[in-house]
């Protein structure tokens, strides 16, 4: 892959769910599609009792349909507010540049450099490949913990083959993704 795609720890960020531009870009058009039509405040309206009744008395439903063919869908909606600011969440909290483009992890919109980039720069090096302490090092642990054999392969991978020679893992990056799908 690019080699500006991995990180310094071994992180690979075309795989990190941060930097999944689609979902932010996605994100962001439907918060504004909603709030140009006012969808968000129509349906929240809507999901006043007294307002979804009368929509159900208007077609004649019975009191046992009002609820099931009517009422739980607009019922939702209540939430209606919360759904937006989460819509505005999701969008702030997107990488837009990789570690090795800024010197560090970049969520939320400001890089922020972690131990290892701090370690790694003052080396000189462009990633823990390069150093002969990768397989023990402490500072590794946290990015361990939660990738597993994923930060291993990778660093094994670009000091015996060459950093572009790393691959991605896909939907099978995160541990909990691999648990998610029964392969850990
Ligand atoms: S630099 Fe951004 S995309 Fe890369 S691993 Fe860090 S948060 Fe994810
Ligand atoms: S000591 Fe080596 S392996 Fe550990 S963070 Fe620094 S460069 Fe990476």
């Amino acid at each position: 892959m690019d080699k500006k795609l991995v990180c310094p720890c071994g992180l690979t960020c075309c795989d990190c769910l941060f930097y999944k531009n689609e979902i932010f870009a996605t994100a962001k058009k439907l918060k504004e599609l909603i709030s140009a039509n006012d969808l968000d405040l129509f349906l929240r309206g809507n999901s006043i009792k007294n307002s979804w009744k009368a929509v159900a008395e208007h077609m004649m439903l019975s009191e046992e349909q009002e609820w099931e063919e009517i009422g739980q869908h607009f019922d939702i909606f209540k939430d209606m507010p919360l759904f937006m600011n989460i819509l505005d969440g999701i969008v702030k909290v997107q990488c837009k540049a990789t570690c090795q483009e800024t010197g560090g992890c970049s969520l939320g919109g400001k890089s922020h450099v972690c131990q290892i980039s701090k370690c790694v720069k003052s080396k000189e090096y462009n990633g823990c490949w390069q150093c002969d302490e990768f397989e023990n090092c402490d500072k590794l642990n946290f990015v361990k913990e939660r990738y597993g054999y994923v930060i291993e392969e990778n660093l094994r991978t670009a000091k015996e083959k060459g950093v572009e020679q790393v691959c991605s893992h896909g939907n099978r990056y995160y541990i909990w993704q691999r648990k998610k799908y029964g392969d850990v």
